[in-house]
């Protein structure tokens, strides 16, 4: 191994306890193989040591204040049957979630800390993979990746794209293209029996967002002969899912133009577009010009308004005044389905935020479930930052 890290005394006992990241005011020296000071090259291969020089794990270097993300704690070689057994350790608990078959094919394979995998994100859509590196070391290692994929999945793999332009700094250069396979898109994939055009390279993230799942699912229960409101709808999973467990009508909305021509497209796949209208617009505004005021059901799932602590404040007022707008158009005994994929916005946050929406709104308001992310989205117990999707389910009296 090439880089050490060795740490400052008392700081190894949060890797001790697996959790995954080194921040740079922990380490003492940054050392060669020969011994001397020097800081490593972003992305190295770097090995974490106590003050005593007893090995704690191993991983990619970065200069920020995140410094080392640990990508194994015991001391193994790093070569291509490292990469697959990663990659096949989480393609079996997928097989074992059961998201794997012939009425679903779209499913998240790597979830970063939470497969022990820092810094990579891969998502499947009926065979063809999209790899999102979150760090330049994973970066590095794409074409490793891509070959173990290939190993594992074996004749499941049609193509692998690797999208990391928007995920990296700029100052990288980065370029997406296909690593493996040129499966042209969109690709028509299915979630959960509902039919989806996936395009990753165009589309925003990898192409759909996978992490609403069971969510969506859960929205069917609450839309047999209902009104639904489906707001940020991007492809319009939620609507699809209402339509399909007998929404009578549907109203999705996005700002983005190119997400409604999604949905559109995404709607008519499953034939439902007799009970569905579409609006290009801002939330705010389609609540203000357009919105009826008798949806049974409501759903707000905005992006994240706070993607830092320094923005955490604001965003808070963005929640709130999101969701009491929203509470003044459902009916009474009607279902707001309300998220958060702000990591800054903790799980009792939100829900106070939720709480606040509701005291602004003067709606008498019952909390029915807590919704998260799917377990194809899993949180390494010793990383809480993982968790990051919050939901609540709300019932709405008068
Ligand atoms: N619920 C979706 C995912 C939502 S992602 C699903 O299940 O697939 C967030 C979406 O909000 C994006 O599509 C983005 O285009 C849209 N968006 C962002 N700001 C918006 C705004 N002010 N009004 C309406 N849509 C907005």
């Amino acid at each position: 191994m090439q880089y050490k890290a060795i740490l400052r005394k008392g700081k190894e006992a949060s890797i001790q306890r697996k959790h995954p990241w080194v921040f740079s005011g922990a380490i003492k020296k940054t050392i060669d193989e020969n011994g001397l000071r020097v800081t490593p090259n972003e992305g190295a291969w770097i090995g974490v040591y106590d003050h005593e020089l007893n090995f704690l794990g191993a991983g990619f270097y970065a200069l920020g204040s995140i410094a080392i993300r640990v990508i194994t704690f015991d001391q193994e070689t790093i070569n291509d049957e490292f990469w697959s057994n990663r990659i096949k350790e989480a393609y079996e608990l997928r097989e074992k979630l059961g998201l794997i078959n012939p009425d679903n094919n779209i499913y998240r394979l790597i979830h970063g800390e939470g497969d022990g995998f820092p810094g990579l994100i891969i998502d499947i859509y009926k065979g063809n993979a999209v790899i999102q590196a979150h760090t330049y070391g994973v970066h590095l290692v794409r074409h490793q990746i891509a070959n173990a994929l290939q190993l594992v999945l074996d004749k499941q793999l049609k193509s692998v794209y690797y999208k990391s332009k928007e995920t990296l700094p700029k100052s990288f250069d980065i370029e997406d293209e296909f690593l493996i396979g040129n499966t042209p898109t969109p690709v028509e994939a299915i979630e959960y029996g509902s039919k989806y055009n996936i395009d990753w390279v165009n589309g925003q993230k990898t192409g759909f967002f996978i992490d609403q799942r069971e969510n969506r699912s859960l929205i069917g229960t609450y839309s047999k002969n209902k009104k639904v409101l489906n707001t940020f709808c991007y492809s319009g999973g939620f609507s699809i899912a209402a339509l399909k467990n007998g929404a009578s009508f549907v109203h999705s909305v996005d700002s983005s133009a190119k997400a409604i021509e999604l949905t559109n497209q995404n709607i008519q796949l499953n034939q439902l577009e007799d009970k569905h209208a579409s609006f290009a617009m801002d939330t705010f505004k389609f609540f203000e010009q357009k919105a009826d005021e008798d949806y049974d059901v409501i759903i707000l799932d905005p992006p994240a308004f706070a993607k830092h602590q320094n923005v955490k404040h604001k965003a808070v007022q963005g929640y709130k005044r999101l969701n009491a707008t929203a509470l003044k158009f459902i009916k009474p005994g009607g279902i707001l389905f309300t998220f958060s994929c702000s990591q800054v916005i903790d799980r009792k946050l939100f829900y106070n935020t939720i709480m606040a929406a509701a005291i602004q709104a003067k709606r008498e308001v019952r909390v029915l479930h807590h919704l998260s992310q799917p377990a194809d989205h899993p949180v390494n117990i010793f990383h809480p930052e993982g968790e990051y999707l919050k939901g609540l389910v709300l019932y709405i009296g008068n």
